[in-house]
């Protein structure tokens, strides 16, 4: 623990001298950090993208200027780096969003299958470009949860992303949308959606980690891949927000599954 010591003058009295008062800080010293922590990352991942970009304009000034191939080339290579700069602040945006109001608890009533089919809708195009097979396993009727509908939204896009991003090509990824059984009603949660892939899976030692801001494993912090680090640090600020929990499994070279759990809509 850090401890402050302050140091106060003792009120007006025969005597005279200072009281000293020790507060343990270790709280507020590591959210200082944290901050500072986070501050750095921000800077550092949106300054690689913006040196690339102010090297491809000076070479589309210079060199490129009368080649049309070559000015093609490096346009493309501008749009891809300012994308990653869009999404980079869109995801901040989010992530900052989310925390500033977790403690109030979204109620509006969400139905989970048509969020999830609508989910899969908007990335069909995205999972057929990695011919990605998107498998649905919804119940029949509609299952409501308590919540904001834009949040659980972004919840679903960002597993199901992820799964397509590393589940592999030409795999399968499956969303599963999970009636409460009377066991699990009882204690007021129970709704779960299961996001699975086929992919490489992920090592156990990153698991607990994988939800910090920024976090990635090694092997996919590679460009080509195009995350921002922060997709499943929102996911899980979503997750608390609705009182819910996320589980994270994997079986490294098979797959790994991400469960959501949320509390079911209380009739009446
Ligand atoms: P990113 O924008 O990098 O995808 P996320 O916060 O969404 O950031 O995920 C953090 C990291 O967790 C990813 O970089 C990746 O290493 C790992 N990860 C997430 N989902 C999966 C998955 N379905 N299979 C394997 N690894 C995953």
């Amino acid at each position: 623990a850090t401890w402050r010591a302050v140091a106060a003058p003792l009120p007006m009295g025969p005597r005279r001298g200072v009281a000293l008062t020790f507060e343990d800080i270790t709280d507020f010293e590591s959210a200082g950090r944290m901050r500072r922590d986070f501050v750095a990352n921000v800077s550092h991942e949106l300054r690689t993208p913006l040196t690339a970009v102010l090297g491809f304009v000076e070479t589309l000034k210079g060199p490129a200027r009368s080649d049309p191939a070559a000015s093609g080339r490096f346009l493309e290579l501008l749009e891809r780096e300012a994308g990653r700069m869009a999404r980079l602040v869109a995801d901040l945006l989010s992530l900052s969003r989310v925390e500033e109001n977790e403690r109030l608890r979204p109620r509006t009533p969400v139905g989970m299958a048509a969020l999830i089919q609508g989910v899969a809708e908007t990335l069909a195009s995205v999972a057929s470009a990695d011919e990605v097979t998107l498998s649905l396993d919804l119940p029949e009727g509609e299952v409501l949860v308590p919540g904001d509908e834009g949040q659980l939204r972004q919840v679903v896009t960002n597993l199901v992303e992820n799964a397509i991003k590393y589940g592999g090509r030409g795999r399968t990824v499956t969303v599963t949308l999970g009636l409460p059984g009377p066991e699990s009603a009882l204690r007021g949660d129970g709704v779960r959606v299961t996001v699975s892939d086929e992919g490489e899976g992920i090592a156990a030692h990153h698991i607990p980690r994988l939800t910090e801001r920024f976090y990635r494993v090694d092997g996919h912090r590679g460009r080509e891949v195009g995350g921002t680090g922060l997709g499943l640090a929102i996911v899980k600020h979503i997750v608390n927000r609705h009182r819910g929990r996320l589980r994270i499994e994997s079986k490294p070279g098979q797959g790994s599954r991400f469960t959501v759990i949320l509390p079911a809509m209380v009739e009446g």
